[in-house]
């Protein structure tokens, strides 16, 4: 139990699992304010190069509440749609704060940023052409593929031969033809070649690639470096975090050289997504069914792929802690077990053949570091209903930072019923 991360962190403040899910319903969402601006700092921090800003990537948690205490860290951000950029502005941010980074959009889509002051970044030459048709003369990023990606799935490398993402680098000629038919004016190149990497060395070698492919442009205002850092899921096995402060000063000496060299005034920037929210986050749910079939132990509960789709997305692994009902004598008592949701999918596994406290009909289930790609990514699958989300405030206390759906929400969509 004191292996337990919500307890060497102090997780839950003054409440506790029990508390919170008689009080806001099972399943649900849990967030740690002080984890969060921590994280926003290791970030805004990671390198020591002056002109250097963190943008966070909206996608990977886009509740309203944690948006505005990541701009209160000093954060940018980047937003994927009309509807982030929508939200970030609620929360605060300031046009000139955001970078919307398309990805085959339409111009209504690139216009609604445009008309707001932000700067696109396009994909393809295809949505440089559309760009520059709509915007003569405008500001404009371009998105580059370096040539290579990494990541924890292939479903999340988006550099390299094989991705839909960015203009290879064999194009360069093209996209300044372009930028001088349309009188564009080129203020950054950005990239971001996948997800999940716990070794520097493949993102500084990209850096390296990026900055050469800087060099052929001139009068760029910054250049983005993308994000993917990764966060240690198998806490419980010992798993070491990051390494931020060594990378940090590696990266500091490849920008330092390239803007003596080539541009003093360079900013340099970063899209941390995952890092920033991952850790602060832990998922909540009960244990309402046990059974055997066909040799395997099965826990059956609320946690369905509707609430955490990684696993069953990307195989993905989360640490779960195991808070039981009633305070039980022999806590070390272990049984291999497989935990799967109330989803009618048989894929519907949110972890296999785990080494956990036994388990009894009532317990809660925390799954670990769910605060990226969690709720962002929950749906209303099986008419379930996505869960709420609560933060736990730097003062112990905990507040309702959005409410459950209801189910009224899942007919209020269609016209021709009234609720
Ligand atoms: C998703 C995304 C990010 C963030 O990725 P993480 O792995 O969560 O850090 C950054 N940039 C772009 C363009 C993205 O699509």
């Amino acid at each position: 139990m004191d292996q337990y991360y919500t307890i060497k962190t102090s997780f839950f403040g003054n409440t506790n699992p029990q508390q919170l899910i008689e009080q806001y319903g099972s399943p649900l969402y849990v967030y740690n304010e002080s984890i969060l601006r921590q994280r926003c700092r290791d970030m805004a921090d990671f390198i020591p190069y002056a002109n250097y800003i963190a943008n966070y990537s909206t996608k990977a948690n886009s509740n309203l509440e944690l948006l505005k205490i990541i701009r209160e860290e000093g954060l940018h951000v980047d937003a994927m749609s009309p509807g982030e950029i929508y939200v970030l502005l609620a929360a605060g941010f300031r046009p000139d704060q955001i970078f919307y980074i398309g990805n085959n959009v339409s111009i209504e889509e690139m216009m609604y940023a445009v008309n707001l002051g932000i700067t696109v970044s396009v994909d393809s030459l295809s949505q440089l052409e559309t760009f520059g048709q709509h915007n003569p003369g405008g500001n404009v990023a371009v998105r580059i593929n370096p040539g290579f990606g990494i990541g924890h799935h292939e479903k999340v490398v988006t550099g390299g031969e094989k991705t839909k993402f960015g203009i290879n680098d064999d194009r360069i000629d093209d996209v300044k033809a372009l930028i001088q038919k349309y009188n564009l004016n080129l203020v950054g190149i950005n990239q971001h070649i996948g997800s999940l990497f716990m070794e520097g060395e493949p993102y500084l070698q990209s850096i390296r690639t990026l900055l050469d492919i800087a060099s052929l442009f001139e009068g760029l205002d910054f250049i983005d470096m993308g994000g993917g850092f990764g966060i240690p899921y198998q806490k419980q096995d010992g798993e070491k975090p990051l390494e931020l402060k060594l990378f940090g000063e590696q990266a500091a000496e490849l920008l330092d050289a390239w803007a003596s060299r080539y541009n003093p005034d360079i900013q340099f920037m970063s899209e941390p997504g995952r890092y920033v929210v991952a850790e602060c986050g832990v998922l909540l749910g009960t244990a309402h069914a046990r059974k055997e079939n066909g040799g395997i132990h099965y826990v059956g509960t609320d946690l369905g792929f509707n609430v955490l789709a990684r696993p069953v997305m990307y195989d993905a692994w989360h640490d779960i802690e195991v808070y039981p009902k009633h305070k039980r004598a022999v806590d070390s008592l272990k049984e291999t077990v497989t935990i799967v949701g109330n989803i009618c999918e048989s894929g519907d596994i949110i972890a296999y053949n785990r080494q956990l406290p036994v388990i009894s009909i009532g317990d809660i289930l925390g799954v670990m570091d769910a605060g990226a790609y969690g709720h962002t990514m929950a749906s209303n699958y099986n008419n379930r209903l996505r869960p709420a989300e609560v933060l736990i405030r730097r003062d112990g206390t905990d507040k309702l930072i959005r409410r459950r759906d209801t189910m009224e929400d899942l007919i209020r969509v269609f016209p021709t019923h009234t609720v």
